[in-house]
């Protein structure tokens, strides 16, 4: 059994959701290893791979029908609703010196800028390779990450490790993860809307400096964060939104995923629409 097909066992998946074969040739990873081979043989017929499934993505859309047509599903998961922000975050972010990327980390590393840097153990600023083509967005640091410095480390991020090992990425090589928070809101409590406006600046930086293909916004609070809406995470998904310019697709967070077990399925479709958009927008 193959590495991907044990991964997706482990996650409870079945195989027919395994990758077609060239889905992924204009990866910058799988061009690597395509010229490495091509190298070695001199002999390599790359017009052998089958193109990816030509079903059309659609462009930014705010259509419910791909929702449907993709996922066959309209359920909304069993989280309660978020409470309403107290005042619009785009009114109160607040601006930064645009910075390079080691005087980024130094500013987040020392930031004072709300009130989470009082019960922080530490900051938690991101993971993956700064020049990753993919990044994957999540809401903020808990209670491992707040003591490892690491975002998505524990159960959630070996389940995410597993869900992007069995979809070809490496975690470390063609993956940014970052947070909408560096710090940990204590109890794991909700994020609020001044913490948000404090911290935005940094995200917006790192997204500038990463210049990603795709954003996947994991988990209600991200989404509705970086696309300023209160829409459930069940109308968000199957769509292809934009944040920064940059195409941004919904999927569940993966410790909501530990708690819903038969919603991985769903989340893996998600990943495979990520993984045509991608291919989409990189060409
Ligand atoms: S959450 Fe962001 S803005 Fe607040 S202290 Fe941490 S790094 Fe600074």
């Amino acid at each position: 059994m193959s590495r991907a097909s044990q991964l997706q066992q482990e996650m409870g998946l079945g195989p027919t959701w395994l990758p077609r074969d060239g889905w992924f040739e204009h990866h910058p990873a799988q061009i690597q290893r395509q010229e490495m081979r091509a190298a070695v043989t001199d002999a390599v017929d790359e017009t052998d791979a089958p193109p990816l499934a030509a079903a059309a993505i659609p462009a930014v859309s705010d259509s419910p029908s791909l929702a449907a047509a993709i996922t066959n599903q309209a359920a909304e998961p069993a989280e309660p609703p978020p409470p309403p922000p107290d005042a619009p975050i785009a009114e109160t972010r607040i601006e930064l010196p645009r910075l390079e990327w080691p005087q980024l980390q130094r500013e987040v590393a020392d930031c004072q800028r709300c009130r989470l840097c009082e019960t922080r153990t530490q900051t938690v600023f991101g993971r993956g390779n700064p020049q990753a083509r993919w990044m994957l967005i999540g809401e903020a640091p808990g209670e491992n990450e707040d003591k490892q410095g690491l975002p998505f480390v524990g159960r959630a991020g070996q389940l995410l490790d597993n869900m992007l090992a069995a979809a070809g990425l490496d975690r470390d090589q063609d993956v940014y993860i970052a947070n909408v928070l560096k710090c940990r809101p204590p109890g794991n409590r909700n994020p609020a809307p001044d913490e948000i406006a404090a911290c935005n600046g940094y995200l917006l930086q790192q997204i500038h400096h990463i210049q990603p293909t795709l954003i996947v916004a994991l988990g209600r609070f991200a989404a509705q964060t970086l696309l300023e809406t209160a829409d459930s995470i069940g109308r968000l998904r199957g769509k292809v939104h934009r944040y920064q310019g940059v195409p941004l697709v919904v999927s569940y967070h993966p410790a909501y995923l530990l708690r819903n077990q038969p919603d991985k399925a769903k989340a893996w479709q998600d990943l495979l629409l990520a993984r045509k958009v991608f291919r989409q927008a990189a060409n």
